[in-house]
């Protein structure tokens, strides 16, 4: 199986290094990666300049590594046409949860979504950092657990797990869905010039089976996701209105 490990925290973060390593276990393992840091950067693509593909000197013992001057999504779809039949996307591990809202935002789960649309599986894996580094030889078992339950599971196109800092378990969930307040919060640079800091504050605390409720309570949390967006409910209250539907 060939497996293509990318992230959105750039080449040189130790969670790409600690994800590679986990996936030689599975197959065979490239590393196509951004060049810089890409989080927050979501499912974009790079379409008005060309991207470049550089052999990174960076050692991932022994596995091919690639960086790019684009985003996780751009990564994707430039490493899987340079090196075809690629079975599987990995990506991360992201320093930093991706949990219910922030997969609208998240450059890790775009690069899983970009293998989706591409037609091969991607899981996206992520794990809390704080003060101190995240502990990826303790999480190491926790990914290969992970990767051993969902490389059988076919049908699983587009997966996002997140791993808090000790797990004690994994949980199937769902994606924790619920408002946050997204304020902006106003600074001043050196120069005395006006800036301004983007903050999320999650308002709600975290429904049972969620993502987050399975993080907050120590454990790997694993979503299946899909790339239909529509809102079926909504879609078949508004077939059922005939007046609607014919006009
Ligand atoms: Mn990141």
């Amino acid at each position: 199986m060939r497996i293509l490990v990318t992230n959105d925290d750039g080449i040189y973060s130790p969670g790409i290094a600690a994800l590679a390593k986990v996936a030689t276990q599975f197959g065979e393992v490239r590393v196509v990666a951004p060049d810089v840091e890409q989080s927050s950067m979501g499912h974009a693509i790079t379409a008005t300049r060309p991207l470049s593909y550089k052999k990174s000197p960076i050692k991932f013992e022994g596995i091919d590594a690639y960086r790019v001057n684009g985003t996780p999504a751009d990564c994707v779809a430039l490493g899987t046409h340079l090196w075809t039949k690629t079975d599987l996307v990995l990506s991360g591990i992201n320093l930093g949860l991706n949990l219910g809202n922030s997969m609208w935002h998240s450059g890790t789960l775009a690069a899983a979504k970009q293998a989706a649309l591409l037609g091969m599986r991607g899981i996206a894996f992520s794990t809390p950092v704080g003060k101190e580094e995240p502990d990826f030889d303790k999480l190491a078992p926790f990914v290969e657990e992970s990767l051993r339950l969902l490389i059988d599971m076919k049908d699983l196109c587009l997966v996002n797990v997140n791993l808090p800092q000790e797990p004690a378990g994994i949980r199937w969930t769902r994606q924790s869905v619920r408002m946050y307040d997204g304020k902006i919060v106003p600074g001043m640079d050196p120069m005395g010039r006006k800036h301004y800091w983007f903050t999320v504050t999650p308002l709600e605390p975290a429904e049972e089976g969620t993502d987050r409720w399975a993080v907050e309570n120590g454990f790997v949390s694993i979503t299946p996701l899909r790339l239909d967006l529509t809102n079926e409910e909504e879609l078949k209250k508004t077939q059922q209105n005939q007046s609607y539907a014919n006009t």
